[in-house]
């Protein structure tokens, strides 16, 4: 396999092309953003960090019978991918209220939500990641309603799958986001899964353990995704 043009660079990965028109490369870069990309620093470590992570997390889904994108790391910061066609909505589910669920409907930050929230949004910055609704997805052609069904029961298996995953290591998995893909006529799970996309809270003293520290400027990110990383057993 050889790595190809640069097709794509978002806030924090790139994605080259490669000799196979089946599957591409995902860089993990060490830029941290927040705020639809207003607030961008390089973290040190980070690209690698989460290019491990990621991988970690995706083999555990797929060992638990989720289709994923991912195919294998290649080097500390790029593994290699299939190559999907985006379908342009996040899909988030809360197990914990927590940041815009807290700002929108006034509840309080760290209820438990039961049974869990799903959300979707719009993956448009210029338009702040807009909230939308299966309406909206079916009106603007963004998916069939058969693929938002996938979509949904997909995100929830992820759901059992890393609340588990995360509660053996002393950790609760407050809410996260998935996107996914169309390959091959199947919605599977792409992008990426790290700590830069959920909120983790360490299960005794509910200290955040995610990107929430680069959000409000608490110090300490690399150090909180790498003490997760080891809480959970990926190897840095
Ligand atoms: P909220 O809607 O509370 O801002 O985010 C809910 C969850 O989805 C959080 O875990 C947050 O990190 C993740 N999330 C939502 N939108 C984005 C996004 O555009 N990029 C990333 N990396 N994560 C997001």
């Amino acid at each position: 396999m050889e790595k190809r043009q640069q097709l794509y660079a978002g806030k924090a990965k790139s994605v080259y092309a490669t000799d196979d028109a089946d599957y591409v490369v995902l860089s993990f870069r060490d830029d941290t953003s927040a705020f639809d990309g207003e607030k961008v620093e390089q973290l040190n470590r980070k690209g690698e960090v989460n290019n491990k992570f990621n991988a970690f997390i995706m083999q555990t889904l797929s060992g638990a019978g989720i289709a994923t994108h991912f195919e294998k790391l290649l080097n500390e910061t790029e593994s290699l991918v299939k190559r999907m066609q985006m379908i342009p909505v996040e899909c988030v589910v809360r197990n914990v209220a927590s940041g815009s669920l807290v700002r929108r409907l006034g509840v309080e930050d760290g209820m438990s939500l039961t049974p869990p929230v799903f959300e979707f949004f719009l993956k448009n910055d210029a338009l702040h990641d807009p909230m939308v609704n299966e309406y909206h997805i079916a009106t603007f052609g963004w998916a069939t309603e058969a693929q938002v069904q996938k979509m949904k029961q997909l995100t929830f298996e992820v759901n059992t799958v890393l609340k588990q995953l995360f509660a053996d290591a002393g950790m609760i998995l407050v809410d996260y986001k998935l996107e996914f893909g169309i390959f091959g006529g199947e919605v599977i799970l792409g992008d990426e899964f790290s700590p830069d996309g959920c909120r983790l809270w360490d299960a005794q003293t509910r200290k955040k353990l995610d990107k929430d520290r680069f959000r409000q400027g608490l110090g300490g990110v690399i150090e909180a995704y790498e003490e997760v990383a080891k809480r959970i057993g990926v190897t840095l």
